[in-house]
């Protein structure tokens, strides 16, 4: 059934649709051909022969003298009619039995041929294979991990047991290997050995199962995405270096972004001693003040290199406002992070949350907000079987009046988690629409969904597919930092050739790419410089480390191509 559907889905990509249209006219022209020959067979019959036959029995006659049937039912009598039935025969054998069969073979069982010869997965990467990554399962995290490490240029290969899946992705420009991930000849084929990394991405059994193989063949470091938090310690004795509990991650990122009592910085990125972290703006004493009146950097060290509002990352000159629904964007030391957070715990404020949806994410950020302590109120439809400490309201969240019954009109806060996009914007919606200032905070698990979320008026958006992408590629690139907010990305670049000896202010480069410096790290020096003066001039063995989204780093890698030693 699989190989049906496979194939059908070959038939349907952009040059088969292309040839099948030639096909269609073909069979147009034969089509009329023969009613051309139907007319002309009538009339001879009855100008030639004086017979009358009807317009079917033409094209009955006509298709099976050019088949070369010829039944020999009806036929021509007279010299002028031989003639005429030979061309027929003639041009039906030529059009109907050399034509029609070479344009088949032509049109399609050659590119298919050709298709399946160019599209055969591998079953093992070249024996000179080293220092990649290797993607065991793939699903929306995954995928997102794939455009990052494409961006980052770092080497890596998917193994999937499903070779259509395998064909589809190596139809989007991806390096697959076929074979079970569980085998250790797989494992062996694709040098895990010499790998950089193995994620592990299948289902909880599957990779403890995965863990074990590797393991069993060597060291190569082993990060496991697990669906069940519980389940991190097997995986761990199975071999796991890393194991990821996602939904527990997410689950307590929303929960620290909905609650307005002591705002917490969550650290996003590191350089060395620099890391850059995000925080609310509601829940510190900043809200309202500008940048310049807020003397954060004077009282903190601490720089804002962004401010982040409903999906719009902005670079704050000392005017701009901090208004209460934004998030900072910081660059500074964990110590000045640390004095920020003294500042913001003093904080207290009265809340009440409601989670939408007690799945596994729900069920984290309801746990959070158990230790902080906040109160929180969760809505779900059905019971969640893992989960023995929380009782919801149970009711379908799309109906408002059970909402208002449970008192939504009271809440501060809203943390949107079931793990459909589109029930979490339509509840996004109805519940901006029916309460303008409550703090929405949304899930979601595409990241084509993230500015759908943001349009209907949430808040805060976090997509498990970005923070899980970015986790991993943190690991990957052996960062101790946890996550970066969905659309903003810090990295970290030798300095571009073409801009030795220019300095800061000349180098013009947020004007060409959008991105800004956060710091700059100097040859010899310890600790980078944060928010250099535009004075600074740059030199060869500097490194730049600068934030943007991730299309202006797209932009700032084109204009500025990464050179093999960086
Ligand atoms: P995850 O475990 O990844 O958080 P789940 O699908 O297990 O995802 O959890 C989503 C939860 O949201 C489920 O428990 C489901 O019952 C709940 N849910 C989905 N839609 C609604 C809705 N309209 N009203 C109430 N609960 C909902
Ligand atoms: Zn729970």
């Amino acid at each position: 059934m699989k190989t049906i559907a496979s194939e059908l889905a070959y038939f349907l990509r952009g040059r088969v649709v292309k040839n099948i249209k030639y096909l269609v006219y073909y069979c147009i022209f034969l089509a009329g051909m023969i009613f051309l020959y139907a007319v002309l067979f009538r009339y001879f019959m009855w100008h030639l022969e004086g017979r009358e036959f009807s317009l079917i029995a033409g094209i009955y006659w006509s298709i099976t003298v050019m088949t070369t049937l010829g039944f020999g039912d009806i036929t021509f009598h007279s010299d002028p009619g031989y003639i005429f039935a030979a061309v027929v025969t003639v041009s039906g054998v030529v059009f109907l039995l050399i034509i029609l069969p070479f344009t088949l073979v032509s049109l399609f069982l050659a590119p298919w041929i050709e298709y399946r010869l160019s599209h055969r997965p591998e079953v093992e990467l070249p024996p000179e294979t080293s220092g990649h990554v290797l993607i065991f399962g793939v699903d929306s995290v995954t995928r997102n991990l794939i455009r990052r490490l494409k961006i980052r240029q770092i080497p890596f290969a998917v193994v999937t047991a499903d070779a259509n899946e395998g064909l589809n992705l190596e139809d989007s420009g991806v390096k697959v290997v076929v074979g079970s991930p569980t085998d250790p000849e797989v494992l062996q084929g694709v040098r895990v050995s010499e790998a950089r990394y193995l994620i592990a991405n299948l289902s909880d059994s599957e990779n403890v199962n995965l863990c074990l193989t590797a393991r069993s063949l060597c060291e190569t470091p082993i990060v496991a995405l697990v669906s069940e938090a519980e389940h991190g310690d097997l995986l761990h004795l199975a071999g796991a270096n890393q194991v990821i509990p996602l939904h527990k991650i997410l689950g307590n990122y929303l929960a620290t972004r909905a609650t307005t009592k002591g705002a917490m910085a969550h650290i996003i990125d590191s350089f060395g001693k620099l890391v850059i972290a995000e925080i609310p703006v509601h829940g510190t004493p900043f809200s309202g003040l500008s940048l310049s009146e807020s003397l954060i950097r004077q009282h903190t060290g601490l720089a804002v290199i962004g401010l982040w509002e409903r999906g719009n990352l902005t670079l704050p000159t000392a005017d701009t406002l901090l208004k209460d629904d934004a998030l900072m964007v910081l660059a500074g030391t964990r110590e000045q992070l640390e004095s920020l957070e003294k500042l913001t715990g003093e904080q207290a404020d009265e809340d009440l949350i409601f989670i939408l949806g007690h799945g596994r994410v729900g069920c984290a950020a309801a746990s959070f907000l158990d230790r902080k302590p906040v109160p929180f109120i969760l809505v779900d439809r059905q019971e969640n079987p893992y989960c023995e400490e929380h009782i919801p309201i149970y009711g379908d969240a799309t109906v408002r009046h059970l909402l208002k019954k449970s008192g939504i009109d009271k809440a501060r806060g809203l943390i949107v988690t079931t793990n459909d996009d589109n029930t979490n914007i339509f509840l996004t919606l109805a519940s901006r629409h029916a309460q303008s200032h409550i703090r929405i905070v949304a899930r979601a698990t595409a990241d084509e969904n993230v500015a759908q979320l943001y349009a209907a008026g949430a808040d805060f958006v976090v997509s498990s597919a970005s923070v899980g992408g970015s986790i991993l590629l943190n690991i990957i690139e052996s960062k101790t930092s946890v996550f970066l907010t969905e659309g903003i990305n810090i990295f970290r670049r030798s300095i571009p050739a073409v801009l030795v000896g220019k300095s800061i202010a000349s180098s013009n480069i947020r004007e060409k790419t959008g991105c800004s410096i956060v710091a700059l790290e100097s040859h010899g020096e310890a600790d980078p410089v944060v928010v250099p003066s535009p004075e600074t001039v740059l030199k060869k063995d500097d490194a730049l480390i600068l934030i943007g989204s991730p299309m202006q780093e797209e932009v700032f890698s084109k204009f500025y191509p990464k050179n093999p030693k960086n």
